[in-house]
This record gives C-alpha cells, structure tokens and sequence, in this order.
C-alpha cells in the first residue's frame, strides 16, 4: 500500500474554524503581520511549534485520571522516574517543568564567566540559559550542514575536529560540558549518527568533560539512526536510544517534543554529588524532587508518552508525514532544507523570494502569505528572529539564514491536512514574485520576535 495512514484512529474531535481569505486578511493586518500576535482560533492548520501541541492517546488521558497528586514519593514520580531510568540509564531522574528549566538548572551549577558550551547548535532558550550564568554558547555544526539544499544523512552532527580544537584552546578547566542536541532543532531538525555522538563521547572523556545530550526528540533521531546508518537496520529504536544515551553523562529533556505530553520534562545524570546540588536548586523554584513543578497527572502521562514515542509504527507514520510534505513541495520547486527533518519542514526564504532583500524579512513575507493564502501558521527563522546590531556600527545586520519552519505537531493533523499544506505552498511559490518585504514599525530589544510589528513595503 502506497497511502500513508495514521497508526490511530480518533475518539475526539476539536473543530477547527473555517476562516475565508477576507477574514484573514483583516486578521493578520490587526495583528501588525505577526503571526504571534493572531489568536489560535484563528488559524486553521497551527505549524508554529512541535512543543507541546502534540495529541495525547486514550492509555495517556487514562494515566491522567490516575495521577498521584501527594505532595511527596507520589506512585507517579516512581512510574515516570522507571520509564526515564528504562530508556535513558540515567540513574538520577529529576522532573522539571519544562527543558528550560532543566537547562537553567544544569548550567547554573556548572557553568560560569570564562567558561565554553560547545554544542551542534544551540536551541534558543539553551543559549540563554547558558549566556546568562556568563559563559559563552558556541555552535560547532558539521561543515555539510552550511549547504542547506544537499543531500546527507546526518547533517545535524557535530564538528569533531572543531569540538576537540575548542577544549585544547580553551582549556579543559574551561569546557565544564559538552553538549549535543538530538535532533539538532535550529539546525533544520536534522539527525545526529551514533557515530558522531561516539567521537564527542570519546573527546569528551578523554579530557575529562561531561557530555550531555539535549534529548527533545531523541526517538526522532533514533528513527534516522535505525534508518541510515550502518549495522542499526535490525536493532530496536529503545535499543538504539539506550546506546545514545549510554555515550552521555547525562541529558536535559523538553517532553513537550517526545515525550508525547503537552509539558513537563526533566535532568538526568549519573553524577550523584551533582544531582544533590541540582535538587536543592530544583526545590526553590521547581518543587519536591518527586514532582518538580509537575502535577502527578503530568508525570504519568510523560511517563506513557515515553514509550508510545518508540513504537515503529509512530515512528513510520510521524517521519514519513514531515517527509511527505518537503517531498511534494520540493518536487516542485521550493526551496527546502535537504533532507526533510523529523519534526518540521524549513523553506529557504531567501530563495525561496530573492527579490526580497534579507532585512526586508522574506521569512515574515512567507509567513503572512501562508496565512493569507490558507490560514496556515508557521514561524520566521531568519532575520527578525536572529538579526543582530553591529556592534561597532550599530547598523542592523541580517541572520546567516532566512527560513520559515513548518513545525508538525505530534499525531494531530491527518494526511488531508497535511496534502492542504501543499496545495497552500504551492498556490504561494506560483505567487512568489507578488510578495512584499516587510519593515518593522515597533520592536522591543530582546526576544523581538514574539511582539514586533510589521508594516508591508510598498
Ligand atoms: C524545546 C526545546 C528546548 C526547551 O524546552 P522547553 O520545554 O520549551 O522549555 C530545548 N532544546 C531543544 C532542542 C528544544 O527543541
């Protein structure tokens, strides 16, 4: 059989509002062009993120009605901290309230001023966590990775060579961890090979150097890994999951990706001295190490989701949709980063509209006509998101990339939704030329993203 099914059927609907082109253009002008700034019951198909959105499945809301609420040893901190303990090997399990506060945790007990993170790339909140204990967040992503339109396998790997040139220029004393993210998100969602995560492991220890792994979608990577790299075609993806994390000290974890829960996540590690600083820290703003700003019902859920994650016939259909759309779409023409990642879909903006320059943002040019065109919400990845000062100058200097990411969010659009997504790209590439850049007309310093507004250019 050729049709992609979903390896679910469904017991319960959530309508989605049928908007007409007139109202959407009223829609998005109220908002000043920022796809942020719509309300969710505006948009028809919702690809702004993977986290969190995902649908959950009848075993998981029944693990809802059966969470533990006690304050402390709760029955489902001990099922949620068995299925972490199963997958990952960790033996110190500790429950946060999302990745970012994993990551806060973490970096605040061991990093400081003068101190290097390498990573691949660094997701957006793990820089800041990082940047803010006044450490630097370097990127070392794979040369290949640079070429958005080729073909590889693992374009989301570290640079081996850069990673072990980093600790013997700094210094050892100066690396106080390593860390790589599976799959590597702002890198185009593209996996991480075991092989690759072997050689960080193999620089890490031997200058002494924790390596941990940023796990958010670390069944997706498992997926690409199981798929594409020799001698895993015949092993489980829980097999395959264990040996990555067999190669880490220990790992940081937003379940709001493959934990298949709408939030929660956690820290993990096999360092017990560190663990016991990391729980006093987690009692004064997360909560009791059994529950760390989680509801039990959170916790077993997450402790459900874990697993389901793992399922092949989840992982065929999961993959195989995202794939599904960067296939039909670059079939004809537009420009995508190569090849289609687990968890979403990045258009080249820049190709994709060259004659809009990249501080005209062709990234926002997209994402409103997306909108426009279908009601679709996706995310700008480019300028406005990653444009910087000059420092010297002050001038506005673009990003290294303009992209737009279709993000699919887990088990809740059906292979319909997903051929309505083409058709909208689709009806937008045969329109390209008609797209206007954009200016900004209020902005604040940080985080502009999320609450700038825009004004189209004549
Ligand atoms: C989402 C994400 C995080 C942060 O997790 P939150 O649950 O959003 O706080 C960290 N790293 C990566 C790679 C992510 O995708």
């Amino acid at each position: 059989m050729k049709t992609l099914i979903e390896p679910f059927r469904i017991k319960s609907v959530e309508p989605l509002r049928l908007t007409t082109r007139d109202e959407r253009e009223a829609l998005i002008r109220a908002a000043d062009y920022n796809v942020f700034l719509l309300r969710a019951r505006d948009v028809i198909i919702d690809l702004l993120t993977d986290s969190g959105t995902g649908a959950m499945s009848a075993a998981q809301w029944a693990g809802i009605m059966r969470g533990d609420e006690s304050y402390a040893g709760s029955d489902s901190f001990y099922r949620f901290e068995e299925s972490v303990r199963d997958i990952f090997g960790f033996r110190n399990v500790i429950p946060t309230h999302q990745g970012r506060a994993a990551e806060r945790i973490l970096f605040s007990t061991l990093c400081g001023p003068g101190d290097v993170v390498p990573n691949n790339t660094h997701f957006d909140t793990t820089r800041a966590n990082i940047e803010h204990t006044g450490a630097e967040a370097l990127d070392l992503p794979c040369p290949e990775s640079s070429d958005l339109a080729a073909q590889g396998p693992f374009k989301g790997n570290i640079d081996l060579e850069a990673l072990e040139a980093t600790i013997r220029e700094r210094g050892a004393e100066h690396v106080p961890l390593v860390v790589v993210t599976i799959t590597n998100n702002s890198g185009g969602g593209q996996p991480v090979s075991m092989a690759n995560l072997r050689g960080a492991s193999e620089i890490c220890h031997e200058h002494g150097i924790p390596l941990y792994i940023d796990a958010c979608r670390f069944a997706e990577n498992a997926y690409f890994i199981r798929k594409r790299e020799e001698g895993y075609a015949h092993r489980s993806y829980l097999e395959i999951a264990r040996e990555m994390f067999s190669l880490a000290d220990g790992c940081t974890m937003s379940a709001k990706k493959d934990g298949l829960a709408n939030i929660g996540g956690f820290l993990a590690t096999n360092d017990d001295e560190l663990a016991r600083e990391e729980r006093d820290l987690l009692i004064l703003t997360e909560g009791f190490p059994t529950y760390g700003g989680l509801a039990g019902r959170d916790l077993e859920a997450i402790a459900i989701g874990l697993r389901e994650v793992l399922e092949p016939d989840y992982l065929e259909y999961r993959i195989g949709s995202t794939g599904y759309l960067g296939r039909h779409i670059a079939e004809a023409g537009v420009p995508i980063v190569q090849p289609p990642g687990g968890h979403a879909i990045y258009i080249d903006a820049a190709a994709f509209c060259p004659h809009i320059a990249p501080l005209e943002f062709p990234g926002i040019a997209l994402t409103v006509a997306l909108y426009r065109a279908a009601g679709i919400r996706s995310v700008e990845i480019g300028s406005v998101m990653f444009g910087h000062r000059d420092p010297d100058t002050g001038e506005p200097q673009p990003a290294r990339q303009e992209l737009v990411r279709l993000a699919i969010p887990r088990r809740v659009y059906t292979q319909s939704h997903i051929d309505y997504v083409v058709e909208a790209i689709l009806d937008v590439w045969e329109r390209r030329e008609e797209l206007p850049g954009y200016r900004i007309t209020d902005a604040p310093e940080v985080l502009r993203h999320f609450s700038a507004r825009f004004a189209p250019l004549a």
